[in-house]
């Protein structure tokens, strides 16, 4: 089933399926055929309609099937859950180089969803980490996993709507 998707998730495909060997996990070619759908879609993907894709080569494949392959995927970091949108969306550094912080392989990450056109951007900036831990720990509170979902117009919706050049 090689070539199913396009040439840069094919790559990213193979990068993730070195980055689960050096942590003596398997991307099977059925979790790498989920994978692929989440890199290959334009916007963040439902699990049905994972599904839905999935059984276009895979008549049988069942609703736990996919769940089964998202939660590793989630493990893996290679994947993120959008909460807002009940979808998940490809994570490009978890594909190419792998992260991970102590046990765990998922990352803390800051995520811009546009209203508009649904695009959603992936930010992993430090200091946004380091405040939100800050003030945690001011709180008294001990912060195991922080994602944060912001709400607004991407750049190319705001140029297209409004006259003046963004930012
Ligand atoms: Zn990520
Ligand atoms: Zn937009």
């Amino acid at each position: 089933m090689a070539g199913e998707f396009s040439r840069r998730t094919e790559g990213l495909l193979d990068q993730a399926e070195t980055v689960c060997e050096h942590r003596g996990a398997k991307l099977t070619e059925l979790r790498r055929h989920v994978l692929g759908l989440v890199l290959d879609a334009a916007a963040p993907t439902g699990a049905y309609e994972l599904l839905d894709r999935l059984r276009q080569s895979r008549r049988g494949a069942a609703p736990p099937t996919v769940y089964r392959a998202l939660d590793f995927l989630l493990e893996q970091g290679l994947i993120h859950r959008v909460e807002r949108l009940s979808s998940f969306v490809g994570c490009v550094a978890g594909c190419t180089t792998g992260h991970g912080e102590g046990e765990s392989h998922t990352h803390a990450a800051q995520f811009l969803i546009c209203r508009q056109c649904g695009k959603v951007t992936e930010m992993q900036d430090a200091d946004v980490t380091a405040v939100l831990a800050r003030a945690a720990k001011e709180a008294g509170f001990s912060i195991s996993g922080a994602t944060i979902e912001a709400e607004g117009l991407c750049g190319a919706c705001r140029s297209a709507s409004a006259r003046r050049p963004a930012g």
